[in-house]
């Protein structure tokens, strides 16, 4: 037996250097498919290149995944020779989107959507930074080890930069250490409810709660995202009284969320948005509404606590912008979201707050299922999954839709990069100017194309899409992450090379 042993021993310094060949081959080889570009410093030269000093034509330098120079045409020509320029033409050069709303569902439900699947339609859509949702995935990102499973599921699986909101819940709310923790481990905020969210290990929070959370995020200059609509009528509000309202029926689900939810929540949000006040307890946090839909008392109620110094924004999402709830068709669910889409006079009012600024920034609220739970042979509108499935679009929908009220490609960059910035504190994002990430979307806004099957469509279901069906300006041509060409021209770079966000 000792020969045999010996003979072994002597095996294993040759085993060694194999596993050292081979860690380094895959190493090498996974960094070249992160970009479909063979080199890292080149020049993006374009017509329409937006800046925070204006549209330009010019080149953007980028070097090591960073945004080395903007130059201005003339100043450019010198350049023009090196081999590594990528002139995109007319077509418009802006930064990636950052998309502060997102639920990839993963862990736990990637049945419904998935990181790999979620990055890559972002990829796609120009959205080179997403922040992923506490709750849809399983178990809801509410504490320091269920944040550690998520950045454990997101692992060499992520397309684009993801970042990560953890969760405001009654649980947590007393427990200043546990929402610490969480803060610590790298949560850009906290995001809670103030209604049934709809998934069981992710209960709704009241006043009180929120309150406690705004002191912990205070210390972390941190924000707590707030899904504001309280219940006021009773549940059996449609069934109880009118028994003969259609299920199928848009007007029954819209009827069963009023406004009035919304202005009930934000006006209880308001009461502790005080704390939040240069002076106040809670100085230093700060309060975002997410997906408002009622353009009305709502938002009016907003704008005071704007006037009155109150740290606080709000956002809207596309298909709020998009869609009016008479357009709805009888049983088809894939509009169905909370709050509900409301009238056109409503739609009207969100794109003017939105142009004059009292709507601060647009995000996806991407929140897909499977589409099994849409009940698309029942139709009906109380019983299925409320969420709206649209990453990949966003960015054509806002532009297709936002076109008829004038929308300039500055708003775009003020709604969908630099403000989301800000609010996920990502100081180097959201610019296209020197020192900021090289995190770039090029798109063709004249280009117009149909979703359909014949669209290449990279989320995990296409079929529940809103937006199967319409016809959209706007296509994205390329989008360049952290300096690496993540997409472009329906191809995808071959390895998941984004990378998790965390606050420090
Ligand atoms: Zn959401």
């Amino acid at each position: 037996m000792e020969p045999l042993r010996w003979r072994l021993m002597a095996l294993l310094p040759l085993v060694a250097s194999f596993l050292l060949f081979y860690f380094n081959y895959y190493f090498k080889s996974s960094a070249s498919e992160c970009s479909l570009l063979p080199h890292n410093h080149y020049w993006i030269v374009s017509k329409r290149i937006v800046t925070p000093k204006g549209i330009i034509s010019g080149a953007v330098e980028v070097n090591g995944g960073n945004i080395i120079s903007v130059v201005k045409e003339d100043d450019w020509r010198g350049n023009a020779r090196s081999k590594s320029v990528l002139d995109y033409g007319e077509a418009v050069v802006m930064p990636g989107l950052i998309d502060v709303h997102a639920h990839l569902d993963d862990p736990g439900r990637t049945d419904w959507e998935g990181f790999p699947s979620g990055t890559r339609a972002a990829a796609a859509g120009g959205i080179t930074t997403l922040i992923d949702m506490p709750l849809n995935s399983f178990p809801s990102t509410v504490s320091e080890e269920t944040f550690k499973l998520k950045l454990n599921a997101a692992e060499g699986r992520i397309y684009v930069n993801v970042g990560f909101w953890g969760g405001l819940v009654p649980e947590n709310a007393f427990n200043a250490s546990a929402l610490e923790g969480l803060l610590r481990a790298g949560v850009l905020g906290l995001k809670s409810f103030m209604c049934p969210s709809g998934i069981n290990d992710f209960p709704m929070t009241n006043a009180s709660h929120i309150k406690e959370g705004l002191s912990s995020l205070a210390k972390y200059k941190r924000p707590l995202l707030v899904h504001a609509e309280i219940p006021q009528e009773p549940e059996d509000y449609v069934k109880g009284e009118s028994g003969a309202d259609d299920v199928r029926s848009y007007s029954t689900y819209l009827k069963t969320r009023p406004a009035s939810w919304e202005e009930a929540a934000i006006r209880e949000l308001l009461a502790v948005t005080i704390d939040t006040r240069s002076g106040g307890s809670a100085e230093g946090a700060h309060l975002h509404v997410v997906h408002l839909s009622d353009a009305r008392s709502s938002l009016n109620l907003i704008k005071e606590a704007k006037k009155r110094g109150d740290s606080i924004t709000v956002e809207t999402c596309p298909h709020y912008l998009a869609f009016s709830a008479e357009e709805i068709q009888n049983g088809d669910t894939r509009f169905k979201c909370s709050p509900p889409i409301r009238d056109a006079a409503n739609k009207k009012q969100l794109w003017e707050a939105l142009l004059d600024g009292h709507i601060d920034m647009l995000s996806s609220d991407h929140s897909p299922s499977v589409p099994e739970l849409k009940l698309f042979d029942d139709g009906d509108f109380l019983r299925a999954w409320g969420g709206i499935s649209s990453l990949q679009f966003v960015l054509p929908v806002t532009w297709s839709f936002g076109r008829n009220y004038g929308v300039t490609l500055e708003q775009l960059v003020s709604w969908w990069s630099e403000k989301p910035a800000k609010l996920a504190g990502q100081d180097l994002k959201g610019a296209i100017a020197p020192g900021y990430h090289a995190d770039i979307v090029v798109w063709d806004p004249e280009e117009e194309f149909d979703v359909n099957d014949n669209h290449p469509i990279y989320l995990k279901h296409p079929s529940i899409s809103a937006y199967m069906g319409s016809r959209l300006s706007g296509k994205v041509l390329a989008t360049f992450v952290t300096g690496n060409l993540v997409y472009e021209d329906g191809k995808h770079a071959p390895a998941a090379c984004g990378v998790p966000i965390l606050a420090r």
